[in-house]
């Protein structure tokens, strides 16, 4: 998932229902404070995958870590689903089935923090490029996070009942990987869930959390387009030939004026170019120009439209130009809206309200994406909820380096607790009845 905004409205005010139930609001405190593990060892599981992260669809040393680390708290462990993918089941009577996911996978990117534990590893990635690697989107906390809650949750099991999926998804930076799972029959091997629960490290002050119903990050597409000029037999003189560059940077401007003019001004519909690859050192001419999009919008609709928008205005500019081959589309990301259910949403801050009094904020509709609600989608159709916990130092000084940043270096130990009681906190509103 792309960087987080650092916007946030704090809740100022907490509605009359949030004053009742006051006893199991003190039970699931209680339960928490009580049955937290020493998180010593889980900073020290952030602090090795940290040092030693792998990059999307390799995550095999990661997802091991993880899978014998749920066997070790006596969960059932799936492993190797759709690539790298770990799930733990621990069931634990009659009563709601709760998926918990984080993400196993590190970005190509070369760490600049100055932790003792940076990452110095390089890997060829799955298109056989060797790059740098680190943790830049903070899985790292979110996966030890998650192991702590899965820790608490165990040990506490005679305050509820019910079943917890731990899901280890890999891939989550390319989007690929939750529909890599459903499609190596994530479903075949354990229940489908009543509910999902997924959070996300960021730059928010250590000790926050913040989250709200309805959307909360955009869907995605990012289109590969290769555009061929031409054509060029006999000569390169552009009054016969035509030069794919000057070409496609002629359409890639305008595109946005174009997908505005079609959607509307108060349509929330973004198109942004992120590669541009045309020609070789010493190269005389360039057959062809490869262009790298991502289109962010909130409805599907206008998803739709956004899209017909592009690939017309690519193919009428072409076919106007005069070059022999269309333009070539391949559509490489499609990541969903992510939108929480109000009832699972309302119950998580409901039960984060309490718990976490002033430090519980809003969160704002961000132009990130993510795959998580692949794993409730369609027929499946699992309401969820995704919040983000924060990892900001006290003394941090600004400007904060947010996810993606080479220097992103998130505080380790009140985010580590934060991001395990909310995790186990969310559960158990669900689960102790
Ligand atoms: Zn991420």
């Amino acid at each position: 998932m792309g960087f987080f905004q650092v916007d946030q409205i704090p809740l100022d005010s907490v509605s009359d229902n949030m004053t009742a139930d006051a006893p199991k609001r003190q039970l699931l405190r209680t339960i928490v404070e009580s049955n937290r593990p020493d998180l010593g060892q889980y900073a020290g599981f952030y602090r090795d995958v940290h040092q030693n992260p792998d990059i999307s669809a390799m995550e095999a040393n990661t997802a091991k870590k993880a899978a014998s680390h749920l066997e070790r708290l006596g969960y059932t462990v799936h492993p190797h689903i759709g690539g790298h993918g770990v799930v733990g089941m621990f069931s634990n009577g009659p009563g709601k089935i709760v998926l918990m996911r984080a993400e196993l996978d590190a970005l190509p990117i070369l760490e600049e923090t100055s932790v003792p534990y940076r990452s110095e590893r390089r890997m060829v990635d799955r298109y056989g490029n060797e790059r740098p690697v680190m943790h830049a989107c903070g899985h790292d906390m979110n996966m030890a996070a998650l192991l702590a809650a899965a820790d608490l949750l165990k040990a506490a099991a005679h305050h509820w009942n019910g079943t917890l999926l731990v899901v280890f998804q890999p891939d989550e930076e390319e989007t690929g990987g939750a529909q890599a799972m459903l499609d190596d029959g994530l479903y075949d091997r354990v229940p489908v869930p009543d509910l999902m629960l997924g959070q996300h490290v960021g730059p928010l002050r250590a000790g926050t959390v913040a989250i709200r119903s309805g959307p909360i990050l955009v869907a995605a597409d990012s289109l590969r387009i290769r555009v061929t000029g031409g054509p060029c037999e006999g000569s390169a003189n552009p009054q016969i030939c035509v030069d794919p560059i000057p070409l496609s940077m002629r359409i890639v401007s305008g595109l946005q004026e174009a997908v505005t003019h079609e959607v509307g001004p108060h349509e929330d519909a973004t198109v942004a170019c992120w590669g541009f690859h045309a020609g070789e050192p010493g190269d005389d001419y360039v057959t062809h120009a490869d262009i790298l999009l991502d289109i962010k919008t909130i409805k599907p609709d206008i998803r739709r439209r956004v899209l017909d928008v592009v690939m017309k205005k690519f193919l009428d500019e072409c076919r106007a130009a005069g070059v022999p081959r269309d333009p070539e589309f391949k559509h490489t990301v499609r990541a969903p809206l992510t939108s929480n259910d109000d009832a699972i949403a309302g119950t998580v801050r409901y039960a984060f309200h309490d718990y976490f009094a002033g430090n519980v904020a809003e969160m704002t509709l961000n132009r990130a994406c993510e795959d998580f609600s692949t794993l409730g989608a369609a027929p499946y159709n699992v309401p969820y909820a995704y919040w983000k916990f924060g990892s900001t130092p006290e003394d941090a000084v600004k400007p904060v380096p947010v996810n993606h940043s080479p220097f992103f270096a998130p505080e380790v130990n009140l985010t580590l607790k934060t991001g395990a009681d909310a995790m186990a906190l969310a559960a158990l509103a669900f689960l102790v009845v």
